[in-house]
């Protein structure tokens, strides 16, 4: 008799990401650094994770009915996340999206089945903003919810039920620090807070990119930007909902530059292709990873997220151009 075959639903594919032990960066930090691999999910980033529960949580509330309309303001990983799994559960999409977003973002999401409403890029404050644009489209389009990524904590959920488990599994409860970035600020709430839940010595920290007031708020307690990055998906003005109460125990702040190099030797000594968010976290984890060596752990366990692709930024962060012109290096097999 031959074994069964496993079967597994599609949507089950998000989640149960690998974790992998990061050679470079534990060689630097002087302990062993983890990275989740979150590009390893269906829509090649970890919002699928906050795609799917958002989802179900508005199901399970009554709010999405077969059919329905799922609305979203978004350029990039939250709307592919969407797409896809409201194509798994028979919903339609609509993404809200600044027109300045590339090319390469609108032909995904259109590719996926999405519809696309574009919008002239606008400050926050102005009501022509793609996020108010999103929720005023949502209000308005009958059987439509809104998924607001940014303020629904069914979106940092995703990270307490299962990023945090997960990583505790996968390093059998022996970590001692964990760092990300944030964008809505979902997955370093949700796994922040997961992981204390088990074990409340785990020290978390925020990385943040220039141009992010969260650093300066956790550290001075003042919500202030200073420089600017051109990393996508991350870097946030304010405490968003799925922000508040983010047990936050230490915070480190990045350059494009620092997050750049871990891109390269990632990619070149490790073979791993990511998005520069990653590169950035991978930073803060040896930054993280030196901090708790230095206070008398030189065992210290930490992890960090891989958080998307690098195969999204192929105009951008993997084009010589394109770098040039941001004043940043190319990575030398690129140069001609
Ligand atoms: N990296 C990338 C590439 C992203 O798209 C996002 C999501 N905006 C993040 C990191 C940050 O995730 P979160 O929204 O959970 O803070």
């Amino acid at each position: 008799m031959t074994a069964p075959i496993p079967q597994r639903a599609t949507l089950d594919l998000i989640g149960n990401t690998p974790l992998v032990l990061l050679k470079g960066p534990s060689e630097a930090a002087g302990c062993e650094i983890w990275g989740k691999c979150e590009f390893a999910n269906p829509g090649a980033s970890v919002k699928d994770r906050a795609a799917l529960w958002i989802v179900r949580d508005a199901e399970a509330k009554g709010l999405l009915q077969p059919g329905g309309t799922i609305v979203e303001g978004t350029a990039g990983n939250t709307g592919i996340g969407i797409a896809l799994v409201a194509n798994a559960l028979g919903y339609k999409t609509i993404i809200v999206m600044p027109e300045t977003q590339s090319r390469e973002k609108m032909d995904t999401l259109r590719a996926l089945g999405a519809e696309l409403v574009l919008v002239p890029a606008a400050p926050f404050s102005n009501p022509g903003h793609f996020v108010h644009t999103s929720r005023r489209l949502a209000e308005e389009t009958p059987g439509a919810i809104w998924a607001n990524q940014f303020d629904n904590i069914a979106n940092r959920k995703a990270h307490i039920e299962s990023t945090a488990p997960e990583i505790w599994q996968q390093m059998e409860g022996r970590i001692d620090g964990f760092t990300c970035a944030a964008g809505t600020g979902g997955t370093i709430a949700g796994t922040g807070l997961g992981l204390k839940a088990f074990d409340e010595n785990v020290t978390i920290a925020l990385t943040d990119p220039h141009g992010a007031a969260l650093y300066n708020y956790y550290a001075h307690g003042e919500l202030k930007a200073e420089g600017n990055s051109v990393a996508e998906g991350i870097g946030q003005g304010r405490i968003t909902a799925n922000l508040e109460g983010a047990p936050i125990d230490t915070q480190f702040r990045i350059s494009d530059e620092e997050g750049l190099e871990w891109v390269r030797r990632l990619l070149s000594e490790e073979g791993l292709c990511l998005g520069l968010s990653s590169g950035i976290n991978v930073a803060g984890a040896v930054a993280l990873g030196r901090k708790l060596v230095a206070e008398g752990k030189p065992d210290a366990r930490v992890a960090t997220i891989l958080c998307d692709t690098g195969f999204r930024y192929l105009s951008s962060l993997y084009n010589p151009e394109w770098l040039k012109s941001k004043n940043l290096p190319v990575f030398p097999w690129l140069q001609s």
